[in-house]
């Protein structure tokens, strides 16, 4: 096999609760990660050494700081291999939007890699070295629903919660994840998430139950420099969105509904409004 195309899909938080600041400066949390079918596409070419990426998305970096890059270095490190690879990231998810389009392309050079090279790495080994290049980049590896605790990488499958509709509005600017950790205040956190209630509404698979107790503790302070977002979730819920919530680290939004009708009508509000609309589903 000389070259392998993937799909890297991104993710929403159903829920984010931020417990602590740990000695390593990494933050403990518990989530709630759900995949969605928005999705960049990666191919890897085989070359003898060396890389080379290449992207439609021009506001991404193309050497070291790419993530794609340094899961290409952490893998030929730990496997103390010397290859090569080409890489073509067609991106789609939006850049620095809370949707981990990064992390989920690591993911993918990972996976590619373990089968272009024939490495024949586990997933929980690759799910390891994932945890290396970010927070999010083993359960872009992972996959499906799951309960994340630990700075991200300790996960529990949740039962299925696929096929819901969703509905996402990015108001075009870029939020660093970084950025908003060190500027929440964990000792005045206003607002705590029931993420066992949550998961137990997940498995039921009441929806309506799902979107009333979702939550995410980094809302506020993204909410402070862009209120816009605040506002974007009323109006999705005054649409029929069942609820509304910012994903990850901001700013992008999503609302989950139950009718597709009222999706697409809220979809051509918020398109006369905002940069980016996107309609997608959990997978
Ligand atoms: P998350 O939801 O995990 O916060 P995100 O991708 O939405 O992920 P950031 O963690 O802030 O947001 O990361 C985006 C940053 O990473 C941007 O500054 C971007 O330039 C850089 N980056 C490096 N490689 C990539 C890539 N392959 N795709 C997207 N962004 C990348």
């Amino acid at each position: 096999m000389e070259e392998i195309i993937l799909d890297a899909y991104g993710k929403i938080n159903l829920a984010l609760d931020v417990l602590y600041k740990r000695n390593d400066g990494y933050h403990e949390i518990d989530s709630v990660m759900q995949q969605i079918d928005l999705k960049d596409t990666l191919i890897l070419k085989k070359r003898d050494n060396g890389i080379s990426i290449e992207s439609n998305e021009k506001s991404i970096p193309l050497d070291e700081r790419n993530l794609a890059y340094k899961a290409w270095r952490k893998l030929t490190d730990k496997a103390k291999i010397n290859k090569g690879v080409d890489i073509t990231i067609i991106k789609r998810i939006p850049v620095a939007a809370g949707l981990a389009g990064g992390s989920t392309d690591a993911a993918a050079v990972l996976k590619g890699l373990n089968i272009l090279w024939g490495l024949n790495l586990s997933q929980e080994e690759l799910m390891e070295i994932g945890r290396e290049i970010g927070a999010d980049v083993p359960f872009c590896i992972f996959g499906g629903t799951a309960r994340a605790k630990g700075i991200g990488e300790r996960l529990e499958r949740i039962k299925g919660f696929s096929n819901k509709l969703i509905l996402l509005v990015n108001i075009g600017v870029e939020v660093p994840t970084e950025y908003v950790y060190k500027s929440l205040g964990l000792n005045n956190k206003n607002m705590a998430v029931n993420v066992e209630e949550l998961v137990k509404y997940i498995e039921r698979d009441n929806l309506r139950k799902v979107a009333e107790n979702m939550g995410n503790v980094l809302e506020s302070v993204v909410i402070r420099d862009y209120p816009i977002i605040d506002e974007i979730k009323k109006e999705m819920v005054e649409s029929g969105a069942l609820g509304a919530l910012m994903s990850g680290s901001g700013p992008t939004v999503f609302g989950i509904f139950d009718d597709e009708s009222k999706l697409y009508s809220c979809k051509e509000k918020m398109e006369a409004k905002y940069k980016k609309v996107i309609v997608t589903k959990t997978i």
